[in-house]
């Protein structure tokens, strides 16, 4: 039998220090990007593409660091209240409270870090970022989410717009006509169950990679639900020898195909983003059972090391494509994907 103090001696004989396992990740060099194409990605259109990889490619163009890059963007939906999917103005859980999901992924140390149902925080990403470079861990939730916050100097607040609140009372009202809300005074309800969500992924000029994931999850969802945003491997996988995917769509099927990683591994394997995104997809759709049984979206953007991108989803139509924005040094783009089943 070999006791904790032989064993940890034995570790350290053989040169294996047995401090916090983060603290032990070493910065892996990147291989080196061939192309020298620095790109930072979002999985989002022309309109709000341009606003958001603006700011982070201010700095990615002057060589800056890649993590504030890509937090940079990922805040300025997190900040805008225009925005019900994302951060401050998202739209509530069934009890009208906005609990947000964000995870972030870093490249070189294959690092991360992750919180989800976090209360009252305007900006979740950078709390996951701070959860991934000031602890041990790689996941907080709810309450000691929001605490930890709270321990950085960021400020509880309501994240529940005007506008956001009256959407919530209006779902409330027309859930049924069995209970006593009466419907609203209009009784013109007929609003789909809104997804949004937006993944920020980029590369450096050096060839390493991080992404971010960042959302208030599922309109209306049962308080402490957990989607794929915060979830290492569904929402986001990032491995800065291959590159990056994130999702972005029904939360529970990119959880339970291990989705962004799989894209990862395809890509790793020789698909191009492209291919690893449709790939993606139709793994989603054969896990349910073929197309027929597919009532859902899911939408999947990809960036290779070497600044090659992808975007496809389960769903679309012509006109009702995916889209996907870039900025590198040929500037701004906003690009169609593909899908795979018309709607
Ligand atoms: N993926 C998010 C979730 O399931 C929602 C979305 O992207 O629309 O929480």
């Amino acid at each position: 039998m070999i006791n904790r103090r032989k064993f940890i001696q034995t570790l350290s004989l053989m040169g294996i220090s047995t401090t916090s396992a983060k603290s032990r990740l070493m910065a892996k060099p990147a291989k080196p990007n061939s192309k020298d194409n620095p790109i930072i990605l979002c999985s989002r259109g022309e309109q709000w593409g341009r606003k958001v990889l603006k700011p982070g490619w201010d700095i990615l163009r002057k060589n800056g660091e890649l993590l504030d890059a890509i937090e940079k963007s990922a805040n300025v939906t997190e900040l805008d209240p225009n925005d019900t999917s994302v951060g401050y103005g998202g739209l509530p859980n069934e009890d009208g409270v906005v609990q947000l999901d964000a995870q972030i992924m870093n490249g070189p140390d294959h690092n991360c870090g992750s919180v989800a149902c976090l209360e009252g925080i305007k900006t979740p990403c950078s709390v996951a970022r701070l959860v991934m470079e000031r602890t041990d861990h790689i996941h907080l939730v709810g309450k000691g989410a929001q605490d930890f916050a709270r321990m950085h100097g960021f400020k509880v607040e309501n994240l529940l717009t005007e506008s956001t609140r009256k959407i919530w009372v209006e779902w409330k009202e027309n859930l049924s006509d069995k209970d006593d809300y009466f419907p609203p005074a209009d009784g013109n309800y007929n609003r789909d169950r809104s997804t949004g969500t937006i993944n920020v992924l980029g590369v450096n000029k050096n060839g390493d990679v991080a992404g971010i994931t960042t959302t208030s999850g599922l309109a209306w969802k049962i308080p402490g639900r957990v989607g794929d945003s915060p979830i290492i491997g569904a929402g986001l996988y990032v491995d800065n020898e291959v590159g990056a995917v994130g999702a972005t769509g029904r939360g529970e099927e990119m959880i339970r195909s291990c989705g962004s990683f799989l894209g990862v591994e395809y890509m790793r394997n020789g698909m191009s983003p492209q291919e690893a995104c449709e790939a993606v997809c139709k793994r989603i759709i054969d896990i349910n059972g073929g197309p027929s049984k597919v009532d859902f979206n899911d939408k999947i953007v990809a960036l290779s090391k070497d600044g090659e991108v992808g975007c496809a989803a389960i769903q679309g139509r012509k006109g009702g494509e995916p889209t996907v924005a870039t900025w590198s040094k040929k500037g701004f783009k906003a690009t169609k994907g593909t899908y795979l089943i018309e709607v």
